[in-house]
């Protein structure tokens, strides 16, 4: 995963650095306009919410913007996480079935964002999932595979109609119940980094994190920003290039984190109707869609539901666009999503169809 944000961000920089010209007097002004943008270029990387975070943004004051955002980022963590003691997540979660929380105001949005999709899906995305993925023991990297019982007896604590929010408090109704923010986490404190990021005036960037990319506007020589889709089965190389600005590029997939047992691999996004693994036909999901909150709780979903729902969704919502990898070999794109996409026919054994509607 770290080498997928780290090919990707590549892509973006050696993009950002592609300039060529026809005449010289031109070419002299495409030098100077490279030589400020160099000038007004920083970037940087974080590690934080448990993944490398990669950011880069043009702009003169970019040094203490990118300090600002380093900071909002540790905020966010600091009252999301689910394994920080301290955090509105913890402390709702130890308090499930007890007693309501105070929460912040970006916590109470949060969940109100997560509790309102778990509707929209169907219960594909759920952040009350939390019992059975600490159960595979993801939540602490203690790999391991529950028993059907040990499931079956906390998929009854899988409900988002058990949390309550209010503007300042929270609370779980029944005693076991928890909730993970992971599925949409990276997504939200994105929008509120280029929030910042739009506060402050910059018109160019682009941010990794842990893969969840976001653009703004156009690279400073106005051409697009170029972001790859990830091969699942080799996740170090591509199964294409998606153009885009102003547009989160968001890839939930089975090969992100996982781990095996006697042959078998498990990995890290469940479907919350079985208590086990996602099995739905999907390698990947990658959603492009303005606001990267959705984008990411809807990469996570639309992997759950599985080619047809995920198709038959994007046909309801349009709201967003998709890139859907089978694991029956096929790259299929939305129609929107394909106008910016290059498929590349390589050393891989995808075929590539684009969906008309
Ligand atoms: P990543 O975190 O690798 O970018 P996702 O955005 O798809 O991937 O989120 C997966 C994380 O969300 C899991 O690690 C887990 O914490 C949580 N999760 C797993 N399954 C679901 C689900 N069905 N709905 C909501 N959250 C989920
Ligand atoms: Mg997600």
């Amino acid at each position: 995963m770290k080498k997928h944000i780290g090919y990707m961000l590549g892509i973006l920089l050696a993009g950002v650095c592609m300039f060529s010209g026809c005449t010289e007097q031109r070419e002299l002004a495409k030098q100077q306009l490279a030589q400020k943008e160099e000038k007004d270029r920083y970037d940087t990387m974080i590690f934080g919410m448990d993944t490398v975070m990669n950011l880069m943004v043009y702009h003169k004051d970019g040094e203490s913007i990118l300090l600002e955002a380093e900071r909002e980022i540790h905020h966010l963590e600091e009252l999301f996480s689910v394994t920080k003691e301290k955090s509105n997540v913890a402390q709702l979660n130890q308090q499930a079935g007890k007693a309501s929380v105070p929460i912040s105001e970006e916590t109470a949005e949060l969940l109100s964002i997560g509790k309102a999709l778990t509707k929209e899906t169907a219960g594909a995305f759920d952040m009350t999932v939390s019992p059975v993925v600490k159960a595979w023991g993801f939540t602490e990297e203690t790999h391991t595979v529950p028993t059907k019982e040990t499931l079956d007896s906390l998929l009854p604590l899988v409900d988002a109609e058990g949390l309550s929010i209010e503007k300042t408090s929270a609370y779980l109704e029944k005693e076991g119940m928890a909730v993970d923010l992971g599925g949409i986490a990276k997504g939200y404190t994105t929008d509120r980094i280029l929030a910042l990021f739009q506060e402050k005036g910059v018109e160019s960037a682009v941010i990794s994190l842990g893969g969840n990319v976001a653009t703004m506007g156009t690279k400073p020589d106005g051409t697009p920003w170029k972001v790859a889709v990830a091969n699942p089965l080799q996740p170090e190389d591509y199964v294409g290039i998606l153009e885009v600005k102003d547009c989160a590029v968001v890839t939930s997939g089975g090969y992100q984190r996982f781990f095996e047992e006697n042959g078998k691999r498990y990995h890290h996004i469940i479907d919350p109707s079985t208590g086990y693994p996602a099995e739905s036909g999907l390698l990947s999901v990658t959603i492009l869609c303005p606001n990267s909150t959705r984008a990411d709780g809807l990469s996570t979903a639309l992997f759950v539901m599985g080619e047809e729902k995920a198709l038959e969704f994007w046909r309801a919502h349009q709201d967003f666009e998709a890139i859907l990898v089978t694991a029956d070999n096929r790259v299929v794109a939305t129609k929107g999503a394909a106008k910016g996409f290059s498929f590349e026919e390589r050393d891989h054994d995808f075929t590539y169809e684009v969906v008309e509607e």
